[in-house]
């Protein structure tokens, strides 16, 4: 008997669960070698750009108080920014979470009576109620910022159309989420949103063009700056902290925008020149310069779960075959049984808490309950192997991350496990 399967029967994976993922693996070669050298190119990208802004021990010292004059923290910030081929960035620990980072793009850069456009539908969850769709205090909406959207076509295309005639004088800044969310509508590709992004611009050649970037950072070998947004935003406890960032978000973009940002981070006047490390330069440095990797396990996870649970029945988006733009998988398990049985497998399989149980419960903002796995070191951390889902029809998990490829890949398989355990699937 090997090794591994030894190691594996001992953590309660059967010898059918362990054969079925290898044999499922065995197609997956080319897919997996397609990956990695997307993140070779990544990886690159990223050392070139600490090279070139000689990175060196001294940037990873700790500053405190105002942080006037921290090198680590605004050599950190041309990193990105070249990375993302943009003028500017900001990155910071002060950034609390995504949604932070993305309220802090959009109200730096609208003003009372301007309007905020999405083409894509309906955004993420919690930007509603920072847009005001659901009204909340101190949202877009309580300060005069009017906002429209358009849905995308049945097919799920843009609807160039509707765009057009969306567009008005009053429209100052368009916002594109390029990962699904909780939604069933594909991700869209880097390609897909620059068609997008060039489109809206063609009909107003001054607005501005946000990108929600969430989940999909080194995906592919551009992001949504090469391709005409204005400000790409995104969080450090998702793909480009890789893991070590303990929290943070960033905003890349135009020097005009990122201005602006940091104005509204911090104070009108003092801005970006404000703003200390706190300690946490090393982990920012050096989970951005993982996160290519962790990135590509994170998506070879995600493709190995959908050529594992697709065959046995269950749907999965995106499916087994098609292309990849963000590290997102739902499984459509069909039952709450089947996502306590999937969500306690990934938990079984945590560094962190495998002993927890995951049971459904209530959440704010939900009106379904709730089920969430994740045995993390950072918590909440999805760039973590992780899943959770709202208990409604059609019982989807959605879930994401893996530091490594192996943890992904053992977590997927106790999850498979747990379903066959449970009798809920044969193989
Ligand atoms: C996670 C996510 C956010 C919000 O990030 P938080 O860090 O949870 O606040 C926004 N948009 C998308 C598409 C996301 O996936």
């Amino acid at each position: 008997m090997n090794a591994l399967l030894e190691l594996y029967n001992g953590m309660g994976i059967s010898n059918a669960v362990y054969n079925y993922g290898e044999n499922a693996l065995k197609k997956l070669e080319e897919r997996f070698a397609e990956i990695d050298k997307i993140a070779e190119c990544n990886q690159a990208k990223v050392i070139s750009a600490m090279q070139k802004n000689r990175v060196s021990a001294t940037c990873f010292a700790a500053t405190t108080g105002y942080g006037y004059d921290d090198m680590g923290r605004d050599t950190l910030e041309r990193v990105y920014a070249d990375v993302f081929h943009t003028e500017a960035a900001l990155v910071r620990p002060q950034i609390t979470c995504g949604t932070h980072a993305l309220t802090v793009a959009l109200s730096a850069n609208l003003l009372p009576g301007d309007e905020l456009l999405s083409p894509v539908g309906l955004p993420y969850d919690t930007l509603q109620e920072v847009i005001g769709i659901r009204p909340s205090p101190c949202s877009l909406a309580e300060y005069g910022v009017t906002y429209r959207q358009v849905d995308l076509l049945e097919n799920g295309g843009f609807d160039y159309e509707g765009i057009r005639k969306a567009i008005n004088e009053k429209t100052k800044l368009i916002t594109i989420q390029r990962s699904k969310g909780y939604a069933t509508r594909p991700t869209f590709s880097v390609t897909q949103i620059g068609e997008l992004i060039a489109f809206c611009k063609s009909v107003k050649p001054d607005v501005l063009v946000m990108v929600d970037n969430c989940y999909g950072e080194f995906v592919e070998t551009i992001e949504p700056s090469d391709v005409g947004a204005d400000m790409t935003v995104g969080s450090l406890i998702k793909n480009p902290g890789g893991g070590l960032a303990p929290i943070g978000g960033y905003i890349a973009g135009t020097q005009a925008c990122i201005d602006r940002c940091g104005y509204r981070l911090s104070a009108p006047g003092l801005g970006q020149e404000v703003g200390a490390n706190l300690g946490l330069m090393p982990s920012l440095y050096q989970g951005f310069f993982l996160a290519p990797n962790v990135v590509a396990s994170a998506e070879k996870g995600a493709i190995f779960a959908a050529n594992l649970y697709e065959p046995l029945g269950f749907r999965c988006v995106p499916n087994a075959t098609e292309s990849r733009h963000d590290i997102i998988q739902a499984v459509e398990l069909g039952s709450e049984a089947g996502m306590v049985a999937f969500c306690k497998g990934i938990q079984a399989a945590a560094p962190v808490d495998s002993y927890a149980a995951p049971i459904p419960g209530d959440m704010p903002g939900y009106d379904s309950k709730v089920i969430m796995a994740a045995g993390a070191f950072v918590q909440g951390s999805s760039i973590e192997l992780s899943a959770d889902g709202p208990i409604r029809p059609p019982y989807a998990v959605y879930f994401q991350g893996g530091l490594t490829w192996h943890h992904a890949k053992l977590g997927i398989l106790m999850s498979l496990q747990k379903m066959l355990d449970a009798g809920l699937v044969k193989i």
